[in-house]
């Protein structure tokens, strides 16, 4: 009988295939005392498992491809760069030295104090730092307890055309069985944001983690099914289902195939309207292996993850390496830096924030509100941003803006900053655009006052739909609640493009909404004309957008913003493009 296992699905395909259940499980940690005169060989002992996992991963690294996508050797090189941190390969040493203590006890103890920091973190991508370490001292415990690797070899050869059923799995134990040809992975543990997660998208390897008990439910060697798409696994599928998921690979391919052909060409739609499709970015380690990538240029930058998980903020000349670096990564083509958009789900453990508790965090001092209040924190970013501008086409972009004394406080604070770079003899660009992000309902309904102030208008839809259906984007508990299609939504979206129009001032969009597939025919029938998403989903945009007829869709569209029931609106995104 078929069995419907349930998680959430982190990459886009389906695969078909032999069971294949791996238990990496919890490895059992004992502390034992060690005398005082075999310390040094305990430290030596702990020193080679070291030099072992180094090994290993470097191994791991060079059977890469030289064609992959660089993103993919980052995952294993951020491993490899953590062993080489002196948290992980030197203060165990001292633990060994000071408690006299196992080095697999004096690993545990170390990582137990590494991860509570990341514990208490709410931001969802640093949490997956927390599985990078985790993943780490597995590597590592594994080595000192003498599990063999050649034995993960034997387990990772057999995942040949494989779906591997697995409690949990690191990005270089992904990757080894990638190369061994597996077909897909349901997971135990994970998240959509972790590591793994990221990596199962950019192989392109159907995945759906976070099927709790997985392990429990499937058998060994039975068919199963995994569904990426919508987060769904099925074990011994009857005939139907599996002829039905077998179209669907069949069609996948066929679309795969297509979608190479377009990597290099233009955004143009049938009638030839041209669309700018700029890619989103946080990490300055993302900007060196993204820089190669199909974008017109950058249409987000989130400058708050180098202020997060650190005790000195950075200053101006620490921020200006960065912007200066992705400006240079970027010649030619535009990039917009956002400046802070802390608070909220985004805190820093460092003054001005950490003795600010307001009572409902979103809707306190966040972003430019936090910026206004706090110039120290401010002005330097504006100064490295101005000073980064002469490096090419820099954009700056101002989060959560929702009325016009904000502002006039911002143009003072720019004002200032020019003319203290000016005394200094230090260059900027005069003319640098200056944007504002449309993400609070009262920004949308006044979008014709902020076109008028502004270069450009960005559409942050994740906090727009937050903001305007009251639903947290964070909470499980409401995200039925959480829909881009609610008509409120789009009448907000409507406006803020209508008013963009008016003014002459160019809009794009920048939250998740704009890298999602299901709603790309409906933006482009209502007029949006820039896309800024994660690298990831830009071809798969492109493909839809190369296909659309706009003229055709904006007919469409006017009609369908008259409706008001959720699932007529979905009916009639599904009908668009259909004449
Ligand atoms: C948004 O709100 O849509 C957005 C792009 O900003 P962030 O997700 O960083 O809040
Ligand atoms: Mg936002």
């Amino acid at each position: 009988m078929a069995l419907m296992l349930n998680g959430a699905g982190v990459s886009r395909g389906v695969a078909i295939g032999p069971c294949l259940v791996i238990r990496r499980g919890e490895l059992e940690v004992l502390e034992y005392a060690i005398p005082r005169e075999l310390i040094d060989d305990e430290v030596a002992r702990f020193e080679s498992a070291i030099k072992k996992a180094q090994q290993q991963l470097s191994q791991v690294r060079q059977q890469i491809p030289v064609d992959t996508s660089p993103e993919i050797s980052a995952f294993i090189d951020t491993h490899l760069l953590m062993i080489e941190d002196a948290a992980l390969c030197r203060a165990p040493i001292n633990l060994i030295r000071r408690q006299q203590c196992n080095a697999e006890w004096a690993l545990k103890l170390q990582r137990d104090a590494l991860v509570t920091v990341f514990d208490v973190m709410d931001d969802p991508y640093l949490k997956t730092r927390r599985d990078d370490v985790d993943h780490v001292v597995k590597r590592i415990q594994r080595i000192l307890l003498s599990h063999q690797e050649q034995a993960d070899d034997i387990v990772f050869q057999r995942a040949r055309g494989c779906v591997v059923v697995v409690d949990e799995l690191s990005p270089a134990d992904m990757l080894l069985m990638y190369q061994r040809g597996v077909a897909g992975f349901i997971t135990e543990d994970g998240a959509p944001n972790s590591h793994t997660a990221i990596l199962a998208r950019s192989l392109g390897v159907p995945a759906v983690v976070a099927v709790r008990n997985a392990c429990r439910y499937v058998l060994q060697h039975e068919q199963l099914v995994v569904d990426s798409r919508y987060g769904a696994a099925i074990a011994s599928p009857d005939e139907r289902a599996l002829g039905f998921y077998q179209r669907c690979i069949q069609h996948d391919k066929s679309r795969a195939v297509a979608l190479k052909m377009i990597k290099g060409l233009p955004a143009v739609t049938q009638d030839g309207c041209g669309i700018h499709l700029m890619m989103n970015l946080e990490l300055v380690e993302e900007i060196e292996f993204n820089k190669e990538m199909d974008a017109d240029g950058v249409g987000l930058f989130r400058t708050e993850m180098l202020f997060m998980n650190r005790v000195v903020l950075p200053d101006e000349e620490e921020q200006y390496q960065v912007y200066a670096k992705l400006m240079r990564a970027f010649k030619g083509r535009p990039v917009t830096i956002r400046t802070l958009d802390i608070g909220a789900d985004k805190q820093i453990n460092v003054n001005p924030l950490n003795d600010y508790y307001g009572s409902n965090p979103a809707l306190g001092l966040r972003a430019i509100r936090l910026s206004l209040k706090e110039p120290q924190l401010f002005l330097p970013q504006l100064r490295a941003i101005l000073r980064a501008s002469v490096l090419g086409e820099l954009r700056m972009m101002i989060p959560m803006l929702s009325n016009m004394s904000e502002v006039q406080q911002l143009y003072r604070l720019i004002k200032m900053s020019k003319a203290v770079l000016k005394e200094k003899g230090q260059p900027y660009d005069a003319t640098m655009k200056v944007g504002a992000m449309i993400e609070v309902p009262a920004a949308a309904i006044a979008a014709s006052a902020f076109a008028r102030q502004f270069d450009f208008l960005s559409l942050g839809t994740n906090d727009l739909i937050q903001y305007t259906l009251a639903t947290d984007r964070m909470d499980a508990a409401v995200g039925h609640l959480y829909d881009p299609l609610h008509p409120a939504v789009l009448h907000l979206i409507q406006m803020t493009i209508a008013a963009g129009e008016k003014h002459n001032t160019p809009v794009s969009m920048c939250g998740e909404m704009a890298g999602d597939p299901a709603y790309t025919v409906l933006l482009l029938g209502m007029g949006l004309r820039e896309f800024s998403m994660s690298a990831s989903m830009l071809l798969e945009v492109k493909g839809i957008i190369n296909d659309s007829d706009v003229s055709l869709l904006s007919r469409q569209v006017s009609t369908l913003l008259d409706l008001d029931s959720p699932d007529e609106i979905m009916a009639a995104v599904g009908a668009l493009g259909k004449a």
